[in-house]
């Protein structure tokens, strides 16, 4: 799950990070006022679940509140890589002397957690790690005895800090790492961090993702999630107890058990096609989950055909059978449907399948082919 910056902000904020005051407003009649309020330059950020906004046209700086209206009034409502802007953040505007990167990452082939920072900061930092990886530096910490201050410290004068700014970032490096393992953060990044032309270090532009899997325990940052900008479907399945991730392709694919939806969206593209979606029903698999699976991948108008992939282990393969025939009566489907179906009473999943007008087949294989092949003559 991510929040939006001025959220992310507050949370950075009880961890002692010096971020940027600011406040939200809804309307161009708020903005004005929270800008009338700092007095001086405001900057109007809009508040939307993507980067490089400033790119785009949605941070402008304002030098008084009727800037600050016209700011926010051409901000609001506007488009930004497909996210509406609904909300800005209206934040004290500062004189930045040195823009830096500083993150917090997961690095899952290290299975460590990674702390990276850059004199390259503001700019698209995946793009510097591309074109200038010798730019990124990075430490990280340690499993079980965490992130040292003499690794933060050397994180400073690896960017080439003078001595006395050294302590201050690297109180913030820690103060960001303790906000990824406090709050079960999968990232945790200011990108710009700030020198102000003071000397002082700023926190100017947050962002923090959440490990849904964690999300139980944080009920605060659970009550900050923001419906606009969820996958609808994927929150709807989510409350079912289903695991559905989005995809771009156009074969719908309906699995029991993560290990073998992942092997079936291989499959598929190995026989040249694309699944639009990653689902698991779960090890149940009963009728209403099964129906639930048709309505959360039917609902997407790209699925062309749809590809039922069940194994029959401890979940016998007539039970989803008969989940499939009482789903069907339930959803309307009209994309082509191919199953394979085996394991533990396949055959006589098959004959109740048969009576519901569906033919099983056996490999996933044969399954893939034959729903690629259905997928593309319904594209031609
Ligand atoms: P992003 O484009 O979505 O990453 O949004 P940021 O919040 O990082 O803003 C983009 C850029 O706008 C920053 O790198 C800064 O250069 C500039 N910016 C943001 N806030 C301020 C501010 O208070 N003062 C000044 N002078 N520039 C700002
Ligand atoms: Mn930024």
């Amino acid at each position: 799950m991510n929040v939006h910056e001025y959220q992310a902000a507050e949370i950075l904020a009880r961890y002692g990070v010096p971020v940027n005051p600011g406040r939200v407003a809804e309307s161009p009649e708020e903005a004005s006022a929270v800008a009338a309020e700092y007095g001086g330059t405001v900057v109007v950020k809009a508040q939307v679940h993507t980067g490089g906004r400033g790119k785009a046209g949605g941070i402008k700086l304002a030098h008084s509140p009727e800037e600050a209206r016209q700011a926010a009034a051409a901000i609001l409502g506007m488009d930004i890589s497909g996210h509406t802007v609904n909300k800005v953040l209206v934040a004290k505007g500062v004189a930045i002397a040195q823009e830096f990167y500083l993150g917090v990452v997961l690095d899952r082939p290290n299975r460590q957690v990674l702390v990276m920072a850059s004199a390259e900061g503001g700019v698209d930092i995946e793009e510097v790690a591309r074109e200038r990886p010798d730019k990124i530096v990075q430490r990280r910490a340690d499993p079980v005895l965490g992130f040292h201050p003499y690794l933060a410290r050397e994180l400073g004068f690896a960017l080439g800090l003078p001595a006395t700014q050294v302590n201050g970032f690297a109180a913030i490096a820690q103060q960001l790492y303790e906000a990824y393992m406090g709050e079960d953060a999968t990232l945790v990044e200011v990108n710009p961090l700030i020198l102000t032309e003071d000397g002082e270090w700023r926190a100017i532009d947050s962002k923090m993702s959440f490990d849904d899997n964690a999300l139980f325990r944080h009920d605060e940052s659970e009550q900050m999630r923001d419906f606009a900008e969820e996958n609808l479907t994927e929150l709807d399945a989510r409350n079912s107890g289903i695991s559905f991730v989005k995809l771009d392709g156009d074969i719908g694919c309906i699995v029991n058990g993560a290990g073998l939806a992942m092997a079936t969206m291989d499959a598929v593209k190995q026989h040249g096609g694309e699944p639009a979606n990653f689902l698991d029903v779960g090890g149940g698999a009963s009728a209403s989950q099964v129906a639930k699976a048709f309505s959360l991948v039917t609902a997407d108008p790209n699925v062309k055909a749809i590809l039922i992939n069940i194994f029959g282990g401890i979940t016998r393969g007539d039970v989803v059978a008969d989940g499939i025939r009482e789903a069907l009566a339930e959803v309307e489907v009209s994309a082509p449907i191919v199953v394979r179906l085996s394991g533990t009473n396949a055959d006589e999943g098959k004959d109740i399948l048969a009576k519901a007008g569906l033919t099983a087949v056996d490999t996933m294989d044969e399954a893939a082919a034959s729903v690629v092949a259905a997928a593309h003559s319904r594209a031609d």
